[in-house]
Parts: structure tokens; sequence; C-alpha cells
């Protein structure tokens, strides 16, 4: 067992990875898993936010923002630059809108990892929204919605989660 800010962190035993929680002074809540074993590093942004906090007449917003992500931000302007360093480092990345959550990850070669970060996390500190990518990803997301509403998976997906 690790101790976590308040959280005892209990992992079976043959889990030889450490582990640590940390509470930053804006509430956000970080878990942090060190495997000197691995030579990938990765991290995932956990949004409390999904479709069902869509508002009315505004569906899909949440899906749309969470395209628009991924573009740019003030610090690394240049469209699409996070997906060509992830691919250069041997990383990948992707996000998915779920009802109450949304969720953003990535994972690149560990010696990438900080700039990787520092990319990452400036999609939610500074967000950078052309209006050439917002109308391609309205279309998107609206392609995306067509294509997903006939199939009963989603629909299932949907009304499970309401419970
Ligand atoms: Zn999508």
């Amino acid at each position: 067992m690790e101790q976590g800010g308040d959280l005892t962190i209990v992992k079976p035993l043959n889990d030889k990875r450490e582990y640590k929680r940390v509470v930053l002074p804006n509430a956000l809540q970080i878990l942090l898993i060190s495997d000197p074993d691995t030579d990938k590093a990765a991290a995932s942004m956990d949004v409390s936010v999904g479709s069902f906090s869509d508002p009315e007449g505004l569906e899909g917003l949440a899906h749309f923002l969470e395209h628009m992500l991924f573009y740019a931000s003030e610090k690394y302007p240049l469209e699409d630059s996070y997906m060509q360093y992830l691919t250069e480092h041997g990383g990948r990345s992707n996000a998915f809108t779920d009802s109450e959550c949304t969720n953003f990850h990535f994972d690149v070669n560990a010696d990438y990892f900080e700039e990787a970060l520092d990319r990452f996390a400036q999609f939610f500190i500074r967000p950078l929204m052309s209006p050439d990518a917002t109308s391609r990803e309205i279309n998107a997301v609206d392609s995306e919605n067509n294509k997903n509403i006939l199939v009963d998976a989603w629909r299932w997906n949907q009304v499970w989660s309401k419970f």
C-alpha cells in the first residue's frame, strides 16, 4: 500500500510500479504512476463533462470541444504540430466523449514526455480555435453522429449511462 494524499492506494503484491496521488491548488487531481522498466510514457486527462451536459439546442457541444482541443494552442500555434510531435517520437493520441466525461490521452517515447506533456497541457490552458478548424470539426462531429445514430450499441450505451 502507498499513501497518496488522503487516499491509500491499494495495489496487487506483484505490481512493482509506484503510485502517488497529488491534488493541485486548483483542485485538479493527479494520479502519478512510475514504471522505470517501460520505454513509453503516457498521460490522460479526464474532464467530468460529457454529452449529458450539452445544452438544449447545442447537442454535440462536448464532442465538438473534444475535437477542437487537439488542433493548436497559443504556445504551439501550428495546427497539428502536437500530433506530428507525437508521431515523430513513437507516440499516438486519442480522445473520446462519453455521457458524463470527456477523456484525452497520449503516449510517447519516454525521453520526449516532458515536451509532449507541455503540448498536451496547453490545450487545456490556452487552446486556439481557428474559424477554419471550427467549421471543419462541426462537419466531422455531425458526420460521426449521423454514422453512430444508426448503431444500436451507441443507444444502449446512452441508456445504461443514465443508471
Ligand atoms: Zn469524434
